[in-house]
C-alpha cells in the first residue's frame, strides 16, 4: 500500500457526505442513498449486488491470495428535525442523519473506488456492507440471511463519535455497546369510583410499587460488576382523577454487557411483575422484545486493528477505549458470524466543551474526520487479509 488516498476522491467523500445528508431516509428507505452508492460503485468499476430491499454488497477480490475481511457502513437516518445550523441541512422535514450514518456510508463508498485502482496490489478479498436500517427494525441479520457473511474472516465498522478529537481513533478491546431488548407490561387490575377504592383494584399504586420493585433486578439481583439497565421509558393508566383505572401499561428497555447477564432478566422482570400484581390482587402479563445483542469487539482483531491504524498515514492519532457504552448496534450479529471489531472515529469540533450527542437535532460532525475513516478502511483491507 502505497501513499495516501487521492485528493479527487477525499472530496467525492464529502460531497457524497453532504448530498446523503440532504435527503435522510429512514430504514429500508433507502432507495435514493443506495443509487447514490450503486452509481459510484459501478463508475469505480466494483461488483455489487442488491439485498434486503436496499441493502448493498459489493466486493472487491484482489490478485493476491489471502483471507476475506468485511467493511461495513449503515446508511439510515433517524425520524428527528435538524437543528444542526449546517448549510447542507436536511431538506426533508422530520428526518435528519443525526447518527453520522451519512459519513459512514461516504467513507466506505470512498474506501472502495480508492481500493478498486488498487486491486493489482490487493491480497484476498474485501466485501463492502452498506446496511439499511440500523437504527431500526435492523439490516444487519437481513444481510446475513443474504450470506453476506458467507467466507468472511473478519468484520469491522467504524462508527463517528461526538466526544472524541475530530479524526482520533478509539479503540475498545471485550464488550464494547451494549444488548437492548424492550418489554411491555399490561396491569389488570377493577374499575370504580376513587372515593370507593375498596370495591376496585386501582392499577395506579401497582404500577408506582412495580416500578420501584423492577429497579431491584440491578441493585439487588445482579453482581455489582456487571453492568444493566433497566429503565422505565412510559406508563399510560387511567382516565380522570376520580376514576379508578383498571388497566396501567409500563413500558421500558433493559440493556446489558454481557449475553449470560441478559439472558436471565425475563424470568426476573415476570417473576416481579407477577408477585408484585398477585400481592395487590392485580393480573400483569409481560411482553419482551428481543432487540440487539452486546457488541463484543474481538481483542486479538482489536489489537491488530489499532496497530494498523497507528501505523497508516492519515490517522492522526489512536487512543485505548477503557470503558464499553450502554448504547446498542445491531454490528453485533456480524461479530457473532466472525471475529469483529467496531472502531470510534472522532468527530468533535475543537473547542467543544460540551458538544451534542448523537441523535441529538444539534449534531453535527467536523468533516475533517472523514479523510481519516477512509485512510484507515483502506489500510484495513490492505492489510488485515493478509496477516488474519
Ligand atoms: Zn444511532
Ligand atoms: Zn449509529
Amino acid at each position: 500500500m502505497n501513499g495516501a488516498v487521492p485528493a479527487d476522491i477525499l472530496s467525492d467523500v464529502v460531497r457524497w457526505r453532504r448530498a446523503i445528508h440532504r435527503h435522510p431516509e429512514l430504514g429500508f428507505e433507502e432507495e435514493r442513498t443506495a443509487a447514490l452508492i450503486e452509481a459510484e460503485l459501478a463508475r469505480a468499476g466494483v461488483e455489487a449486488v442488491r439485498v434486503a430491499k436496499t441493502g448493498i454488497i459489493a466486493t472487491l477480490r484482489g490478485e493476491w491470495p489471502g483471507k476475506t475481511i468485511a467493511l461495513r457502513a449503515d446508511m439510515d437516518a433517524l425520524p428527528i428535525q435538524e437543528r444542526s445550523g449546517e448549510t447542507f441541512e436536511s431538506e426533508v422535514p422530520g428526518k435528519m442523519h443525526a447518527c453520522g450514518h451519512d459519513g459512514h456510508s461516504a467513507m466506505l463508498l470512498g474506501a472502495a473506488v480508492a481500493l478498486a485502482r488498487e486491486r493489482a496490489a490487493l491480497r484476498g478479498t474485501v466485501k463492502f456492507f452498506f446496511q439499511p436500517a440500523e437504527e431500526g427494525p435492523g439490516g444487519a441479520l437481513p444481510l446475513i440471511e443474504a450470506g453476506a457473511m458467507r467466507g468472511v474472516d473478519a468484520v469491522a465498522m467504524i462508527h463517528v463519535w461526538p466526544t472524541l478529537p475530530a479524526g482520533t481513533i478509539g479503540i475498545r478491546r471485550g464488550p464494547a455497546m451494549a444488548s437492548c431488548d424492550d418489554f411491555d407490561i399490561e396491569i389488570r387490575g377493577r374499575g370504580g369510583h376513587g372515593g370507593y377504592p375498596h370495591t376496585a383494584v386501582d392499577t395506579i399504586p401497582i404500577a408506582a410499587e412495580l416500578v420501584g420493585a423492577l429497579q431491584r433486578i440491578a441493585s439487588r439481583e445482579i453482581d455489582p460488576l456487571d453492568s444493566i439497565v433497566v429503565a422505565i421509558g412510559r406508563i399510560d393508566g387511567g382516565y380522570r382523577r376520580n376514576v379508578i383505572a383498571d388497566t396501567t401499561r409500563i413500558a421500558g428497555t433493559v440493556r446489558c454487557l454481557n449475553e449470560k447477564v441478559r439472558e436471565g432478566v425475563p424470568e426476573r422482570i415476570e417473576r416481579i411483575t407477577r408477585g408484585v400484581c398477585e400481592a395487590h390482587r392485580a393480573t400483569g402479563t409481560v411482553t419482551i422484545l428481543h432487540g440487539y445483542p452486546s457488541v463484543h469487539n474481538d481483542p486479538a482483531l482489536a489489537d491488530r486493528i489499532a496497530a494498523i491504524a497507528r501505523s497508516t498515514d492519515g490517522v492522526p492519532a489512536v487512543v485505548d477505549l477503557d470503558r464499553p457504552t450502554m448504547g446498542a448496534e445491531d454490528f453485533s450479529y456480524y461479530t457473532q458470524e466472525a471475529p469483529g471489531c467496531m472502531i470510534r472515529l472522532g468527530v468533535a469540533q475543537p473547542g467543544e466543551a460540551n458538544p451534542p450527542m448523537l441523535h441529538s437535532a444539534e449534531f453535527r460532525l467536523d468533516e475533517s474526520a472523514l479523510p481519516v475513516g477512509v485512510h484507515l478502511f483502506r489500510a484495513l483491507a490492505h492489510r488485515l487479509p493478509a496477516d488474519l
